[in-house]
């Protein structure tokens, strides 16, 4: 049965598909032309990515976990790596794959992202590179990062899958470090329904990239290092084209809802959300809030199970934070309870409420009244 109770229920995201009708005819296109992968849409997706981030190089992939493998390999890095554990799983992933050590670094306490000192205090002789993320799609400490890789002579990329829309004074993210990656996975803001792109300014690195997408063959059949199979076939790209052109409309709509939901949440005592530094956009790929349990008198895990229960999705992105996962835990350092702190802090408390671009303002003003019935209950008892 579909309609009314199932439409009750309000999804933590879902993409927001562009229009049909140019869908309908690049599919056509494509499928004419017998050309169904790594074509005419790949580079035209690639050449608009160029243009609107303002960097030399656009390397379209399959996925943003392959993006960071090959640009790992690009860059011919060894021994260890600095990334923050307070992430989604695979920026550790793609480490891993490589045969680097993760090394985590603790994130700040108000913006999520990775502390410039605490990785530079991870940084010893074995590090080849610091792997920073934009966390929720706010742009990371990029000058401080450069300033500790430059220092410390090892390499910086960021891993900008919530990166789309995201501008650092002005800059649009994408040309920082040595190289970023960003995701075009269905839950980001610009969606191919998978895949990735790479962005660098360093011909090298492309070069090497666009080589790795593809076996590591340059096109001789005789490959010249072991990489993927790793491109981006046409129908995703025209997808990813088609979702690019509502960038812009979509942050927009986005900046609105997260005003709404602050306003509507901000008397909460204990309630905080993440900080965006002056000068900085965020893509607002997702939305969090900060839950302190002895200021509001409500735990994340009970708010999470009672909103839950009434049918709005939330998440706890990201719990468990990287270090205590099954895979990842024997990364984890000396004593991570102190050195992870904030980490630990925030994957235990935060929240991540309802959003996607398309979002209804009826639809948040029902989860704020939600979250409100459900905190008034609880100090009433
Ligand atoms: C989604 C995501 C990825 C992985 O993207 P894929 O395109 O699915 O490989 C990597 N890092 C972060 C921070 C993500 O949110």
């Amino acid at each position: 049965m579909t309609g009314k109770c199932e439409g009750m229920k309000i999804p933590i995201t879902e993409p927001t598909i562009p229009d049909l009708s140019a869908l309908r005819s690049g599919y056509m296109r494509i499928l004419k032309s017998r050309m169904i992968t790594n074509s005419a849409f790949t580079r035209e997706l690639e050449a608009e990515v160029q243009k609107r981030l303002k960097v030399k190089h656009a390397i379209a992939v399959n996925s943003c976990t392959s993006g960071l493998m090959l640009v790992m390999k690009a860059l011919g890095l060894k021994g260890k790596i600095v990334m923050p554990s307070f992430t989604f799983h695979a920026t550790a992933h793609a480490a891993v794959w490589n045969r680097l050590v993760p090394v985590f670094a603790d994130c700040d306490p108000e913006t999520f992202n990775l502390d410039p000192k605490s990785a530079e205090d991870a940084i010893t002789s074995g590090t080849s590179a610091i792997l920073a993320v934009h966390i929720f799609g706010n742009p990371a400490d990029v000058e401080a990062l450069a300033r500790i890789a430059r220092k410390k002579n090892v390499k910086l990329i960021f891993d900008a899958a919530h990166g789309f829309g995201s501008s650092h004074k002005g800059k649009p993210i994408g040309s920082f470090g040595d190289a970023e990656v960003f995701s075009l996975s269905p839950t980001k803001l610009v969606t191919a329904g998978e895949g990735g792109m790479v962005t660098t300014n360093d011909d090298r690195i492309a070069k090497s990239v666009r080589m790795g997408r593809n076996y590591g063959d340059g096109g001789n059949y005789d490959c010249e290092f072991s990489g993927l199979s790793a491109r981006l076939s046409e129908c995703n790209a025209l997808l990813g084209l088609e979702s690019l052109k509502n960038l812009e409309k979509n942050v927009a709509r986005r900046h609105e809802a997260v005003e709404l939901y602050k306003k509507s949440l901000s008397w909460i005592p204990g309630i905080s959300f993440q900080k965006i530094e002056k000068g900085d956009r965020s893509s607002c790929k997702d939305f969090a809030m900060l839950v302190d349990y002895k200021k509001i008198g409500i735990s994340r895990d009970r708010l999470y199970d009672m909103l839950v229960s009434q049918g709005v999705t939330v998440k706890k992105y990201f719990y468990p934070p990287v270090h205590k996962q099954k895979t990842f835990k024997r990364f984890a350092g000396r004593n991570p309870a102190a050195r992870l702190k904030n980490t630990n802090y925030i994957s235990e408390n935060i929240l991540s409420l309802p959003l996607y671009s398309h979002i209804e303002t009826a639809t948040i003003i029902r989860i704020c009244s939600t979250i409100k019935d459900i905190i008034l209950k609880d100090l009433a008892l």
